[in-house]
């Protein structure tokens, strides 16, 4: 481990410099070129590709795949050319699967996720997704939300499942990402991903494959800010939420996924200040689930994004209709994305925290103080130390310091509170916070207690 200048902080000034997170940051901190990004979405564009997305009647996955009008070849066709169109940049591909006759999928099927990628300085990627697929069922979710545990009956696969909002919104939130990114003319170091999956609602089919290919190939997604279902803000019972998005991470409470969320709440907050985010500790809603929950099977940080409150009467629904999204509050949900994804992508890479043997780089020096070690990020010219208390869902406190990659703080117990770093380049992206976590001992003690036999008594 490359170890620069140790810095051994004073007490007084541990005191001073740590401040509260979340704290709104004065706007000379953000960065102009993210500002202008997150300001170039355009509620006009998005409310024409919601449009666009209606017209295909359904997008069913088992739907038609020759119509030039309707259907999912349709579909995935205009898809694949408006992405092409925005940018030379963009480099757009199917990525193609022949799924089996099994469960949902009544017969053998090809399915096509459609991607465009925005190559960045390195290889680690950062996705922004939604699945364009749709789905409608018979009573729809209202129904099946009002308590009906019978097995679910599907509608004909060409019969009228518009889904502007299941997914349209997410496809329409990534479609326009995909633009402003490309556009931006902004050199990101991450390579950005903008994906649009396919067979969610056969059980998160697309995203399954994909994350299944990627972990076979030793691709390294940093972070998927997955979107389904954002673009309501009027819930079914009446009562209406146009300032805050619910974002869904998957635990324990320092697993990557919820680093992710952390991050989304600190700069999601600080660019997009009129919109809240408010961060929910289980993997998704109550018995549903997204492309995001795929991602995190084979080990990815990744996040489900779901709009403040849901009518479930227009899900899965012939009823899923342009009339049922609020355009600028899905356009909300869109800059909070675009603010997000753009610092995880000019940031460097986050710090590694363990050995090669996977053991965390801290310990408790002369017995009382922290000591923390961190590997250098390439592109780093800083780092920040985040903590708060053991038992806590965010951080209380952090600390700019400096280019170092070891701190001790004095008089400071490690067993009673969580430690983080975050790397932070020249001009102050910050990358997702790296925490160290405990080790813990999931094998069973299985060696006997040895006790005196009963005649040696
Ligand atoms: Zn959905």
């Amino acid at each position: 481990m490359t170890v620069g200048a140790r810095v051994l902080l004073t007490l007084a000034c541990l005191a001073g410099a740590g401040r509260t997170a979340w704290a709104q940051q004065p706007a000379a901190d953000l960065d102009p070129q993210v500002v202008r990004l997150v300001g170039e979405v355009s509620e006009q564009r998005l409310g024409a590709l919601l449009k666009k997305l209606e017209s295909f009647g359904t997008r069913n996955t088992m739907s038609t795949a020759d119509s030039p009008t309707r259907g999912i070849g349709a579909a995935r066709q205009w898809i694949f050319d408006e992405l092409q169109h925005y940018s030379p940049r963009l480099e757009v591909s199917f990525d193609t699967y022949r799924i089996a006759k099994q469960g949902r999928i009544t017969r053998d099927v090809e399915a096509r996720n459609v991607m465009a990628v925005l190559r960045g300085r390195s290889l680690r990627r950062v996705y922004v997704s939604g699945h364009y697929d749709s789905v409608a069922i018979a009573g729809g979710q209202s129904e099946r939300n009002g308590g009906n545990t019978q097995p679910v009956t599907f509608a004909d696969p060409d019969s009228t499942a518009p889904g502007v909002n299941d997914d349209g919104s997410g496809v329409a939130l990534t479609m326009e990402l995909a633009r402003v990114f490309a556009q931006s003319g902004i050199e990101f170091d991450a390579t950005l991903v903008f994906m649009c999956h396919v067979a969610e609602e056969q059980g998160l089919m697309g995203a399954k494959l994909h994350a299944q290919k990627a972990k076979a190939e030793h691709v390294q997604i940093d972070a998927v800010l997955n979107n389904d279902i954002v673009g309501n803000d009027r819930g079914g019972n009446g009562i209406v939420d146009s300032g805050s998005v619910r974002v869904y991470s998957e635990g324990p409470e320092d697993s990557p996924s919820r680093e992710l969320a952390r991050y989304i709440q600190r700069w999601g907050m600080r660019y997009v200040p009129s919109h809240g985010v408010r961060l929910l500790s289980r993997p998704d809603r109550f018995s549903r689930s997204g492309d995001h929950t795929a991602y995190n099977q084979y080990g990815f940080a990744a996040v489900g994004f779901r709009e403040s409150r849901e009518n479930f009467s227009r899900q899965h629904d012939p009823r899923d209709t342009l009339e049922g999204v609020s355009v600028p509050y899905l356009a909300q949900n869109a800059r909070v994305n675009a603010a997000v994804a753009a610092m995880i992508a000019l940031a460097p890479q986050a710090p590694v925290v363990v050995t090669e043997k996977g053991q965390p780089t801290i310990n408790r020096a002369s017995g009382y103080d922290a000591h923390l070690q961190w590997q250098p990020s390439p592109g780093a010219s800083s780092y920040r130390v985040f903590w708060r208390e053991a038992w806590g869902p965010d951080w209380q406190h952090e600390m700019a310091v400096g280019n170092t990659t070891e701190v001790t703080l004095p008089n400071t117990l490690i067993d009673d509170l969580v430690f983080g770093v975050a790397a932070v380049d020249a001009v102050g992206h910050e990358s997702v916070v790296t925490p160290y976590i405990a080790p813990r001992s999931t094998a069973v003690d299985d060696r006997d207690v040895k006790i005196v036999p009963a005649d040696a008594r």
